[in-house]
């Protein structure tokens, strides 16, 4: 099936780009949050962050300390959101590996997610000890 992403990386479906170098694509969400809303994608098509060679995620992080920094003064942001939706049950809808930078107002009124509690510190030390044993 056509990924969109790379449609987009080969120019087939048209973007309004803002960054590229030969790994590595920024452009604006067609769908921004807040206008200045940028997704940064790996130009080769890995599905999620899990999928991304270590060099390239290293490459990835630099872009998106960059292009944050450009955003914020190119909307006068106070602050930004970095955010990554990975497989479908977190929202993932394009399949092909994207950080979602999002430019913020003070009081701009935007709650992205709300927050829980564990049931007793005991629970939470389970869940760390299992993704401890999980890393490896
Ligand atoms: P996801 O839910 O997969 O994290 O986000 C996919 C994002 O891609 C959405 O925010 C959506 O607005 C954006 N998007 C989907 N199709 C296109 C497109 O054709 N062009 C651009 N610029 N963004 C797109
Ligand atoms: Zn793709």
């Amino acid at each position: 099936m056509a990924c969109i992403f790379c449609e987009i990386v080969q120019g087939r479906i048209p973007c309004a780009q803002v960054y590229a170098t030969d790994t590595i694509m920024a452009f604006l969400d067609i769908a921004p949050v807040r206008p200045g809303h940028v997704l940064v994608i790996p130009k080769a098509h890995y599905p999620t962050i899990e999928d991304i060679p270590t060099d390239l995620g290293n490459e990835l992080l630099t872009a998106v300390q960059r292009i944050s920094v450009a955003i914020r003064r190119a909307v006068d942001a106070q602050g930004l959101n970095v955010m990554m939706n990975n497989h479908r049950a977190a929202g993932q809808l394009v399949d092909h590996a994207h950080f979602h930078l999002i430019p913020r107002h003070e009081h701009d009124g935007l709650q992205l997610w709300p927050q829980s509690a564990y049931q007793t510190p005991e629970q939470m030390h389970k869940i760390a000890d299992s993704i401890k044993a999980a890393i490896g």
